[in-house]
């Protein structure tokens, strides 16, 4: 097991506060049912390290949905900010699966995108458990547990009066070591809350998947190739208006547009976040569209996630967050699409 200390609940302002020194600080905040992403100020309220994922992707602060990428024609490749690196606080588990897609699109070798690696490069991502789950999280289907178990420097999970902190990078031993003033030896005691704790937050999970009768990632493969004629997708695309939420809102797509402007000054390259679900998205410049029909996109979309991408990057670009659930306006559920796919009806 790797190194864990204890938190008190009274002194985490207090090291967001210290952290806020070194980083812009970014964590979640509760308003109403919801929890929103906030950059800390000393007298932030609601401020939640556990319940579930907040309501943005954690994309949006590595691949910004608008970013002026180059102006006047010269290339903007961007050199190191003078703004403090970021720390973001209060990451879920499945929105770091997000970044082994993101990753793989933005940080190849071939053709790196400068952007969004000054983001990734100097951030600190502390990560904290789910303590509860809502119905639509189906995280296990997609071989992920409800606690982060990769990808942080440290890992938060609450416990009664406080936290215990994991370490997972050298960045994030040596934050520790740093203010070894605050954290404390884990008791036994404390490490069986935690162990209880996860496997209640599992146990939910698992009875969301029963009763939406969801399919695990083990019966995916294949299953879009299958039904690439069938039915299934003019059926479920029958409601869908195209306002691309599901992509906005989804933490492992990243398709974008480039599109210039001119102000009086200069001229300006931005890149802004595109939706495959939106017809014109593959529409080429003499005007021939590959996929007019709104069922062709809807296809499309499950294909990239469910065979394109584990066919390139050995992962299924979803990670089980169910944002696009909540966010869909004409009701397309994910997990019932997949089950159909898999059951082939
Ligand atoms: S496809 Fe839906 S459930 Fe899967 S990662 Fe994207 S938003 Fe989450
Ligand atoms: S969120 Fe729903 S309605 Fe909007 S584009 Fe996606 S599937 Fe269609």
């Amino acid at each position: 097991m790797s190194k864990c200390v204890f938190l008190w609940s009274g002194d985490l302002k207090s090291f967001i506060g210290k952290l806020s020194e070194t980083y812009q600080v970014y964590l979640p905040v509760k308003k109403g049912t919801q929890r929103f992403y906030k950059k800390y100020v000393p007298d932030l309220n609601n401020i939640v390290m556990g319940e579930v994922r907040p309501f943005e992707p954690l994309k949006a602060f590595f691949f910004r949905a608008k970013e002026v990428v180059a102006e006047s024609f010269e290339n903007r490749v961007p050199s190191p900010p003078a703004d403090k690196p970021l720390a973001i606080l209060g990451v879920k588990a499945c929105d770091l699966k997000g970044f082994k897609v993101e990753d793989f699109v933005f940080s190849n070798n071939t053709d790196p995108d400068p952007f969004y690696l000054k983001n990734r490069e100097r951030n600190l991502i502390i990560s904290s458990d789910c303590t509860c789950a809502i119905d639509t999280c189906f995280c296990l289907a997609l071989g992920l547990k409800p606690f982060p178990q990769e990808n942080f420097d440290l890992n938060f999970s609450p416990i009664q009066d406080g936290y215990i902190v994991e370490v997972g990078s050298s960045k994030g031993e040596s934050l520790i070591k740093q203010h070894t003033s605050y954290f404390k030896e884990v008791a036994k005691v404390q490490e069986d809350e935690r162990y209880r704790q996860r496997n209640q937050v599992l146990q939910d999970v698992e009875t969301n998947l029963k009763q939406f009768d969801v399919p695990s990632q083990d019966r995916f493969q294949g299953a879009v190739e299958r039904n690439f004629d069938s039915k299934i997708w003019e059926d479920e695309a029958k409601t869908c208006v195209e306002c691309g939420a599901c992509n906005a809102i989804c933490p492992t797509c990243h398709c974008f547009l480039l599109y210039d402007q001119k102000d009086e000054k200069k001229m300006e390259r931005l890149r802004i976040w595109d939706s495959c679900m939106i017809k014109d998205f593959a529409r080429v410049a003499g005007g021939a569209n590959p996929r007019k029909k709104l069922w062709m996109r809807l296809r499309n979309r499950f294909e990239k996630k469910f065979d394109f991408f584990p066919k390139v990057a050995n992962v299924y670009a979803c990670t089980g967050c169910g944002r696009c659930i909540s966010a869909c306006p004409a009701k397309i559920d994910i997990r019932k699409v997949l089950k159909r796919l898999v059951i082939g009806s």
